[in-house]
């Protein structure tokens, strides 16, 4: 019993033998499997849950939950690979065996992930195909460049009420940085009396592209609005789309970032994970490829 405090009863977790209520049996999986599991257990429902009141151990609980279902899904890859059809795999049975004769050692246990498994080799290389793909077809022609494209996409300042309301407010609610600096020395920006996202910006009359880093957005002096206790005006704006703000209702920064870097800055945003090392034992005199 792990969770005797969330659990005080010694409830019953997921077993292989757990089948799906008579009403709900699909004809095929006729078992709970332990993704569905934890899925049902997790998902917020109407009333008090002990569960999800539990603080820390329901976050210990999440990740105790999480290895379960990964080792397990894991151990399916490294049983089943026979039906993953890794004989398909040619290219890189080629280079082991050719790497194994290089060493003098034979070729050991081969273990491939498939492409359905995420932050694996394949799907990485296909997500880089893509990326390429992706820069290929939009070439420096159809780059966010011009000041007249930033200005279109991207606006760092307050929007005319008149025109719309419903922006401004959004803007004065959500995109107003800090206030820092002298009016407040205690916003959590500041860093040795500086703030740390450089506001208040300067004032500037037309946007100013930048190569290699974050362009200069226009920001014109105008008259400054009253925000809760501080009068703002448009040099504390963050940059923002209003078309997004506008649909989301909510603090979106949106940057112009044109360079082909912002590919793998994408990619590593999304995979890059938690700090990690990998540690690999092997046999001596074989050569093992165990990508689990
Ligand atoms: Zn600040």
């Amino acid at each position: 019993m792990t969770y005797p405090l969330l659990f005080p009863r010694g409830e019953c977790s997921w077993n292989t033998g757990m089948e799906h209520v008579e009403e709900r049996r699909p004809a095929k999986r006729t078992h709970v499997t332990q993704l569905q599991y934890y899925a049902y257990r997790l998902s917020q429902r109407n009333g008090f849950s002990i569960l999800h009141s539990s603080g820390k151990l329901f976050q210990q609980y999440i990740v105790d939950a999480y290895v379960k279902t990964e080792g397990s899904r894991l151990q399916f890859l490294r049983q089943n690979q026979k039906d993953l059809r890794i004989e398909l795999y040619r290219g890189l049975l080629d280079a082991l065996e050719c790497r194994a004769h290089n060493e003098n050692i034979r070729t050991g246990k081969l273990i491939i992930l498939p492409s359905s498994y995420q932050g694996s080799p394949r799907p990485m290389q296909q997500n880089y195909q893509d990326a390429m793909a992706m820069v290929r077809k939009f070439d420096s022609e159809s780059k966010i460049r011009t000041k007249d494209d930033i200005d279109k996409f991207v606006s760092a300042e307050l929007p005319d009420p008149c025109t719309d309301l419903r922006v401004f407010q959004i803007v004065t609610k959500c995109m107003v940085h800090g206030p820092c600096g002298t009016i407040n020395m205690n916003s959590p920006c500041m860093r040795d009396g500086q703030c740390c996202k450089s506001f208040p910006k300067q004032f500037k009359d037309d946007t100013e592209e930048n190569v290699n880093e974050y362009p200069i957005y226009r920001r014109r002096a105008t008259e400054p609005v009253q925000v809760g206790k501080y009068s703002i005006d448009n040099r504390w704006v963050v940059p923002y789309n209003p078309w997004l703000i506008k649909t989301f209702n909510a603090h979106i920064n949106v940057e112009v970032c044109a360079s082909v870097k912002s590919v793998r800055y994408l990619y590593k945003y999304v995979y890059k994970g938690h700090n990690a090392a990998s540690v690999k034992i092997q046999k001596e005199g074989s050569l093992d490829h165990d990508e689990i």
